[in-house]
């Protein structure tokens, strides 16, 4: 599974969160798959309305989500990049997700350690940031000097010196890579180096309680500094969140819900929105045994697709009959799609959408 880092200052409600996300996960696995988890990875459903839906249609003996990992990155502090507080581990923790959920403290709690003076998530955004762009930077440096002796003798070396030699820029004006705007072949130029800074990141404001639905003061200031950033900002408070991941039973959770006027766990919206940073799309395969979403990445062609259920299923691949999503709604079940002609048979060129309800042919 694609993994999402949880990285911020020490304080700010990153384990609080942390342990809503894998209390949840534990609540709800323990239905389905059996999954270890290690005591800072927590293997996470993606709630998906559309998967309720058809299991609702279908009424299948399981109904399997598909997940995400999320990983809690503790320890980062100021300094992290010259190894202070075992910077370089947390840092190497880092290079190995695929996003970031960076966590920003905008509650005031006097019982709650802070070390940075007044409560202020734009200069906390930016310590973060720096340390990982410090790092970047080094990274970037030790390429450069070794791109620079063979640029002198081969082109592609030269293409890459210019990257890196833009990224060098960039970094020591205190931006982030992600906002340089490099495209796809610049992007993969530069893969090797797995730069902290190019990867997406999402904000999650822990405000107090009194301002979960409304954001406050501190929440305001984020969104206005990371405007430009084109990066999200969820508004929520990771106390009420972990509060609500410890109830065991469905009914408890939904009176706790409505006891602060909440209609869902805003950790759903949380975990549907690193799903959307990760550039994940979901099939859904729906026999009678089990309904259940699948993981792919935009633009993967059917048998690839196909591969995420099996290996053999990519080898093996003859062709694949798809409803689309609001095609099964409207008609209620694939007897039904197929009869009014929108069950189409796909090939191997066949690239998968979005919500796509697939059934694979294949030869063993
Ligand atoms: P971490 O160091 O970032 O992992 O922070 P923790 O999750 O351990 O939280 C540090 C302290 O802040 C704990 O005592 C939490 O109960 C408290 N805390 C976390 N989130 C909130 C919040 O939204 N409001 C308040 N008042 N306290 C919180």
């Amino acid at each position: 599974a694609l993994q999402a880092g949880i990285v911020g200052l020490p304080n700010v409600g990153k384990s609080t969160l942390f342990n809503a996300v894998s209390n949840s996960a534990k609540a709800q696995a323990s239905n389905y798959r059996f999954c270890t988890i290690d005591p800072n990875v927590g293997l996470v459903d993606v709630p998906d309305a559309r998967l309720n839906k058809l299991a609702e249609l279908v009424q299948p003996n399981r109904v399997v989500p598909t997940q995400i990992e999320i990983v809690d990155i503790a320890g980062l502090v100021r300094g992290a990049s010259k190894g202070e507080g075992l910077g370089n581990k947390f840092l190497g923790n880092i290079r190995e997700v695929d996003a970031i959920i960076h966590v920003i403290r905008c509650f005031e709690d006097e019982n709650v350690l802070r070390e940075e003076g007044a409560i202020n998530p734009v200069s906390d955004k930016e310590i973060i940031d720096t340390e990982l762009q410090l790092k970047d930077l080094e990274s970037v440096e030790k390429k450069l000097s070794r791109a620079e002796k063979m640029a002198k003798t081969d082109p592609k070396a030269k293409v890459e010196l210019d990257i890196l030699q833009r990224c060098k820029t960039h970094l020591e004006q205190g931006k982030s890579i992600r906002s340089l705007g490099l495209d796809k072949d610049e992007q993969a130029a530069i893969a090797d180096l797995f730069l902290l800074t190019s990867k997406p990141v999402l904000y999650v404001a822990n405000v107090d309680e009194a301002s979960m639905h409304t954001g406050n003061k501190y929440s305001e200031m984020l969104k206005e500094a990371v405007k430009n950033e084109d990066a999200q900002v969820i508004i929520m408070n990771n106390n009420v969140e972990a509060q609500i991941s410890e109830l065991e039973n469905k009914e408890d959770q939904q009176m706790f819900m409505e006891e602060y006027g909440m209609k869902e766990p805003a950790l759903d919206r949380l975990i549907h929105s690193a799903y959307k940073l990760l550039t994940l799309q979901t099939y859904f395969t729906a026999g009678v045994q089990e309904v259940r979403a699948w993981t792919i990445h935009e633009g993967w062609k059917a048998p690839q697709a196909a591969s995420v259920i099996h290996t053999d299923f990519e080898k093996g691949f003859i062709k694949a009959e798809v409803i689309s999503y609001d095609d099964f709604v409207k008609f209620g079940s694939e007897a039904a799609a197929r009869e009014a002609g929108r069950l189409r048979i796909e090939g191997k060129e066949y690239i998968v959408k979005d919500g796509d309800v697939m059934h694979f042919r294949f030869n063993v």
